[in-house]
């Protein structure tokens, strides 16, 4: 965690120096509005690059809630500080399914791959790590700060499946 930090701070000061690099380029001088908007672009890198950088080896684990069918389980994002997992819901056992793999080790290969006419993308498909049947890993919209990034249930098939505000989102590494 300390690593990361001093590295997401590394990278900061190259973008502050970058910033003063370019204000001192500037011919007209700042006025105050100017320096107004400066603090406020660093603060806001600041924000942007130490985010991701301290989240970046935690995983969210958030409880689940379907509101049209009731369905509801937890589901985790993302790996720890010494592994990675790819998440997927396994339909033959009901539930969601994790593969894991130690981090800095080779990700696993997928058991197919399938062209999805509708994105025009190739779809990555695993093997489950329960059972001998397929999953896709989780396709979610990205910078979704308060859920998984996908709001699909994957029981009833309806766009209703939200965090359960009544328990806490953990988040682990
Ligand atoms: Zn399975
Ligand atoms: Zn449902």
């Amino acid at each position: 965690m300390k690593r990361t930090t001093q590295r997401s701070r590394a990278c900061f000061d190259r973008f502050e120096r970058r910033l003063h690099a370019r204000a001192k380029a500037n011919v007209h001088p700042p006025n105050n509005e100017e320096s107004k908007m400066t603090t406020r672009t660093s603060f806001l890198a600041l924000t942007i690059l130490l985010v991701p950088a301290l989240t970046a080896f935690a995983g969210m684990d958030y409880p689940m809630k379907c509101k049209n069918c009731g369905f509801t389980c937890r589901v985790q994002i993302g790996g720890g500080m010494g592994f990675e997992q790819i998440t997927g819901f396994c339909v033959e056992a009901g539930k969601f399914v994790y593969l894991q793999w130690k981090r800095g080790e080779k990700k696993p290969e997928p058991m197919a791959k399938v062209w999805d006419s509708a994105t025009g993308k190739m779809i990555e498909i695993y093997k489950c790590p329960d059972c001998p049947q397929p999953f896709i890993p989780l396709r979610r919209k990205a910078n979704d700060a308060d859920g998984p990034g996908f709001d699909h249930c994957p029981k009833c098939g309806k766009q209703t499946f939200q965090v359960d505000k009544a328990q806490g989102i953990i988040a682990f590494d």
